[in-house]
């Protein structure tokens, strides 16, 4: 393969993975392009699992510095800990993953909606992670604080979509996968195109937003 041909490859597909030995100078001339490539590719080796997501959405974070505070009653801004918990279970429990994150530390206090605006096109960067969910079972009683977490039944949950995203921030693309009853199937949908797929193919890292419907 030669650098034309590599070049004419570019032009048609804004990915692709090049499988070839370069010679030193090719590497060099080829630097931006494949410097593009890379940057579509957010794949990493990391597994997590959706049970880390909930430890690490109930951590306690300390707000510090731009991140303080403002107290109404004292009129000043304090340190504070800060820490989310899950009182109540719904009847259909949707999930985000937060694949998109802030580069630079965000400043919560202040910043104005321009800013957040901004800062989703400016200085975000998508997380390729691969998160481990369960398709059934997911038993939500140990996340939440409220009466129904002393429940002597787990209380489960079960998946029935998922909104994938691939690609990066400024070139993405959505994809859903749905489970269909009449046919007892998950489908794939992509654009045009829809058609039955494995349970087997449904947990990838392009998992973007995921949807549970508590069982009865
Ligand atoms: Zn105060």
């Amino acid at each position: 393969m030669t650098l034309g041909d590599i070049n004419e490859i570019m032009k048609h597909k804004r990915a692709i993975i090049i499988g070839v030995v370069l010679k030193q100078e090719s590497i060099a001339k080829l630097q931006p392009i494949v410097t593009k490539a890379k940057s579509l590719a957010v794949s990493k080796a990391e597994v997590l699992t959706l049970d880390n997501c909930f430890q690490a959405f109930v951590r306690e974070e300390h707000l510090s510095g731009s991140d303080q505070w403002f107290c109404p009653k004292c009129k000043e801004h304090r340190d504070i800990l800060k820490k989310l918990e899950i009182y109540k279970l719904p009847k259909v429990l949707i999930l985000q993953l937060k694949r998109f994150c802030n580069k630079k530390s965000h400043n919560s206090g202040s910043s104005s909606y321009f800013q957040m605006a901004y800062s989703q096109i400016a200085g975000q960067e998508k997380i390729g992670s691969k998160v481990d969910f369960p398709i059934t079972n997911l038993d939500m009683r140990q996340y939440i604080v409220g009466p129904e977490s002393k429940s002597p039944e787990p209380i489960f949950y079960d998946l029935y979509g998922i909104s994938n995203h691939m690609g990066g921030l400024h070139g993405g693309h959505y994809t859903a996968y749905a489970y269909n009853h009449v046919h007892q199937s998950w489908m794939d949908y992509n654009d045009s195109y829809a058609g039955k797929t494995s349970v087997d193919n449904i947990v990838t890292n392009s998992a973007y937003i995921l949807f549970y419907r508590r069982r009865d």
